[in-house]
């Protein structure tokens, strides 16, 4: 039979000896957002294709383009997770967590599918670490998540990431700013590509977001949002930046930032650096006040951001930060014959209780290839396990660097000198 050795167009595997760097990255996203008394909530891959069309709203890209959908046996339509924030905000109303108080606040780790061109930067399949709000309409929780965001970036060591920052208004003073975005844009409907002007009438603000370089050039001399503020939405957005300006977060304003998902209200920001290319977004958020109830529950303010893993690592391996590798094999044991194999089993669990990695051979290599092995590994300390040494219930462990040999007795005490050993080397040699 035919081997099936190629992934889907746009997917991508993470390989074991790559799995460590998403793992770094997650542990700070995890800590950062734990500090800021979020707490993790994880929802399906797949929901009800109408969630999506409303929670991420009909005129999008995403909706009109992007989306993964599917009709199940049962003859349902069902779509695979574009993003993250219909799940929570879906999860929110269905398990009414507004009772357990306000605001509810949620970090989520989760795959997205998107059928969009792949290329740097831009996956079918993707992974985000985002932040979810429910229940406040506070600016303090706005500069509070784009604060988060920059701990996260800042604890990761990513450099020449700029925080550019926008108000989208509410729909009040929006109905002013489309009317004459609807103007402006009208002057040069004969060069706007199809989808800009099939937006034209139902959503002028998505055009300042075509991603067509002529577009984006017309796009430049547009009317700004930020002129069209109505006074709570200007009087939230300088809030906003009082506090950021208190917590020396540093940004710019840039009016031509909307956002890809209709239900954006004021505050909207990205993380954007210029290092990895086109595809330079690192982080996106803002807030969503209409959204809960765009999904049929009752007014409830509400924001988050998400950040691109693959973009975020992406910025790394181009800065060269450095990422630590996680502690490799600490001891390997080497057996000779079926007694040193069972001895060495019931050692190995002693040691890896210790919290130390342990391994040995579970092939049935012969004594030189199983060294070789340990070699491979890189394992820090060997023991050869024989007849001898069972007999006298007592090896040499030898370090692999230094090639120096400690005797250790092969009984209860075992793990416990062995981590002795063991930390006094790494003290000594930083290993
Ligand atoms: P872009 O403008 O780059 O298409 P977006 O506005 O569609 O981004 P969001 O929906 O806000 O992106 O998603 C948040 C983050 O997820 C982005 O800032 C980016 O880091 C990442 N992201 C979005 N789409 C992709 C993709 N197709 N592949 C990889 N990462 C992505
Ligand atoms: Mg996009």
């Amino acid at each position: 039979m035919a081997l099936i050795t190629k992934k889907i167009k746009g997917t991508e595997d993470v390989l074991p000896k790559q799995s460590y760097r998403w793992q770094f990255i997650e542990n700070i996203m995890r800590e950062e957002s734990r500090a800021y008394g979020f707490r993790e909530i994880r929802t399906p891959v797949f929901e009800h294709t109408e969630l999506f069309a409303r929670g991420v709203g009909q005129t999008t890209d995403v909706v009109q383009k992007e989306m993964y959908t599917f009709d199940t046996k049962g003859g349902e339509s069902v779509t695979l997770r574009p993003e993250g924030t219909a799940g929570a905000a879906r999860a929110v109303l269905e398990h009414a967590l507004e009772n357990e108080g306000l605001p509810i606040k949620a970090s989520y780790f989760v795959s997205c599918y998107r059928y969009e061109k792949p290329q740097a930067g831009r996956l079918r399949e993707f992974h985000q670490f985002g932040i979810e709000e429910y229940g406040t309409q506070s600016p303090v929780a706005d500069a509070e998540i784009i604060c988060l965001a920059q701990s996260v970036l800042d604890r990761l060591g990513l450099g020449d990431v700029r925080l550019e920052l926008n108000s989208i208004g509410c729909p009040e003073c929006r109905a002013n700013y489309n009317r004459a975005l609807r103007e402006y844009f009208s002057q040069y409907k004969e060069q706007l590509c199809d989808t800009c002007l099939s937006r034209l009438e139902k959503n002028p603000m998505r055009l300042l977001d075509c991603k067509s370089p002529e577009d984006h050039k017309i796009a430049e001399g547009a009317p700004r949002i930020t002129d069209f503020l109505c006074e709570e939405c200007e009087s939230h957005f300088r809030e906003v930046q009082k506090y950021l300006d208190s917590a020396g977060v540093e940004y710019t304003v840039n009016p031509t930032i909307v956002r890809g998902l209709d239900y954006y209200t004021k505050t909207v920001f990205e993380f954007v650096t210029d290092c990895i290319g086109a595809q330079g977004t690192v982080c996106g958020g803002g807030r969503y006040d209409g959204l809960i109830e765009e999904l049929g529950g009752r007014h409830m303010p509400s924001l988050g951001f998400a950040m691109g893993l693959e973009r975020i690592l992406m910025v790394m391996d181009a800065q060269g930060v450095e990422i630590p590798q996680p502690e490799g094999c600490a001891l390997y044991i080497a057996t000779m014959g079926d007694a040193a194999k069972l001895k060495a089993f019931g050692l190995l669990a002693q040691v890896r209780r210790c919290g130390l990695v342990a391994e040995t051979d579970v092939v049935g290599r012969g004594l030189r290839p199983q060294m070789k092995y340990a070699d491979k590994i890189g394992a820090k300390y060997s023991i050869v396990l024989g007849d001898n040494e069972i007999a006298e219930n007592k090896a040499k462990v030898k370090n692999m660097q230094s090639g120096e040999q400690t005797e250790l007795a092969l009984d209860d005490t075992f793990a416990e000198k062995f981590s002795v050993l063991h930390l006094s080397d790494a003290a000594a040699f930083k290993i």
